[in-house]
């Protein structure tokens, strides 16, 4: 293409609400064949909310409330603002934390009001060999089975409660799925969170194809996977456990509702937060290309 071509069409993303790094990313977009997008924040809204408390018999719903609220307030991840929430609102005012370490792709732990709390996955607890009731344990089954995250609160060496979360698919993002199957590419679902949590997202919005329960550092070994086997890979996300697949994929597209880590990782920004630019970017490069008259 002429670099004129390739102005108007870096010129035409613009208005689509498409940023793109450099006309050279054209190319790149134009022939990826694989799509990866990572669940929360890019194909839900990731605006969670706490939907039940299911206290151990050693505690209540009130201090478990305080004590993982506190430790989540000082978190930014979309589960842990949910947690806060719900425990500000349920409980009034949350204890300031007197030691927080957030733990990527697991939870956070730290102490309040001189307990050692952890809230995060089950594997999260299991590092510190804390295993969970049988009691927990079906409360979990249960809310994981209905499509709910099941987040666990232990103190002081002992599980204390399962939470449940859920953020709700964005309207846009079954939409965006059919477009991107149109253009001819394969859609992946990736994600940090559970099997049964991704499988019953997936469903809603039409993926047949999804990989679960994967650290962050782990997302760019799947996305060198995928390439490994000839593909040519675009990767959709908006976290900062994003980042380093973005930068690996051959073309990394960032949520402009996401974060800053992810949208310098990026080639390509989707400023509306809006899955279904993804399908106009491919269009786009394509029609600025040639390969659609
Ligand atoms: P995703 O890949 O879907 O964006 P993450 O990698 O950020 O998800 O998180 C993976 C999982 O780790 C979450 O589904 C949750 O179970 C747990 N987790 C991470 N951070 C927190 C937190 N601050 N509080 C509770 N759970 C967390
Ligand atoms: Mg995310």
């Amino acid at each position: 293409a002429t670099p004129t071509a390739l102005m108007v069409g870096t010129g035409r993303g613009a208005q689509l609400g498409i940023l793109i790094k450099g006309p050279e990313v054209l190319e790149t977009t134009r022939r990826v064949d694989t799509i990866v997008l990572d669940k929360t924040g890019t194909v839900t809204t990731g605006r969670m909310t706490l939907l039940a408390v299911h206290p151990a018999e050693s505690t209540t719903e009130h201090e478990v409330l305080r004590l993982a609220g506190a430790l989540e307030h000082v978190s930014e991840h979309p589960i842990a603002q949910a947690v806060a929430a719900g425990a500000a609102e349920r409980t009034g005012t949350l204890p300031t934390p007197e030691d927080f370490t957030n733990v990527a792709g697991l939870g956070v732990q730290g102490i309040v009001e001189g307990h050692a709390v952890l809230v995060g996955r089950t594997r999260l607890l299991s590092e510190w060999s804390i295993e969970l009731p049988a009691d927990l344990e079906r409360a979990k089954a249960r809310a994981e089975a209905s499509g709910r995250t099941a987040i666990t609160v232990a103190w002081d060496g002992e599980a204390r409660a399962v939470l449940e979360v859920a953020d709700a698919v964005k309207g846009t993002s079954p939409e965006a799925v059919r477009r991107l199957r149109a253009l001819g590419l394969t859609p992946i679902l990736l994600t940090g969170d559970n099997k049964a949590v991704a499988e019953a997202v997936a469903a809603k919005v039409g993926i047949d194809e999804v990989i679960a329960e994967v650290m962050p550092e782990d997302k760019v070994a799947v996305v060198k996977r995928l390439q490994a086997q000839g593909r040519s890979v675009a990767m959709v996300g908006d976290g900062v456990n994003d980042a380093a697949a973005l930068a690996q994929a051959d073309l990394g597209l960032a949520m402009g509702t996401g974060t800053d880590a992810a949208i310098e990782a990026g080639d390509l920004t989707l400023v509306r937060g809006d899955l279904r630019s993804a399908a106009d970017a491919i269009r786009l490069a394509r029609r600025t290309l040639g390969t659609i008259r």
